[in-house]
């Protein structure tokens, strides 16, 4: 729509990567792309948000797509194990909430099935592993959102994880009750 877009300038692309001028971090003094391996990174980060913004929002930029990559993966990932009601598809899409339910094991044993924790961008490994430790019992992560505690502690965990994670409210946990499989 003739909006003075169509004289395209020579020059360099956006988005492409010239080695043709190296820029030293004041901070660290190396090339600013190693700056993220200096043991003081934020303080290179602040120099240069101060001294190059441009370069400053460029290396800002990269580091967002790594995680868009990871979570094309984690779909990915998600799509083989194929299960699970509560997704952790796009996390703004999905209400952040972490329900718990008892499954029967065996005759008299249950165990305590845990979802929504990555809806609180909680690591499910570090939670598999703090509920292991809190009931001294088996504890893993077994779905794409899903822990499973070896044990009836259900009614443990409205005190406990909001305990351990104060961003989540007691009010924040639903509890599915008995399921059966
Ligand atoms: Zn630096």
């Amino acid at each position: 729509m003739g909006d003075g877009n169509e004289n395209f300038a020579p020059g360099p692309l956006p988005g492409v990567t010239y080695p043709l001028q190296v820029l030293y971090c004041g901070n660290c003094s190396m090339p600013i792309e190693y700056c993220e391996y200096y043991p003081e990174y934020e303080k290179c980060k602040q120099w240069l948000e101060r001294n190059l913004p441009e370069e400053f929002e460029k290396l800002m930029k990269i580091g967002e797509k790594e995680e868009d990559g990871i979570g094309e993966e984690e779909k990915k990932r998600q799509k083989r194990g194929g299960k699970g009601i509560m997704k952790a598809k796009k996390k703004d899409d999905v209400p952040k909430q972490v329900c718990v339910s008892r499954a029967p094991r065996g005759k008299k044993k249950s165990v305590t099935v845990v979802t929504g924790l990555s809806t609180f961008d909680i690591d499910l490994k570090v939670a598999a592993k703090f509920f292991g430790t809190k009931f001294a019992c088996g504890s893993s992560v077994t779905g794409e959102d899903e822990i499973v505690i070896q044990g009836d502690v259900k009614d443990d965990l409205f005190d406990i994880i909001p305990e351990k994670w104060p961003e989540i409210d007691e009010d924040s946990i639903e509890d599915l009750g008995d399921q059966k499989r």
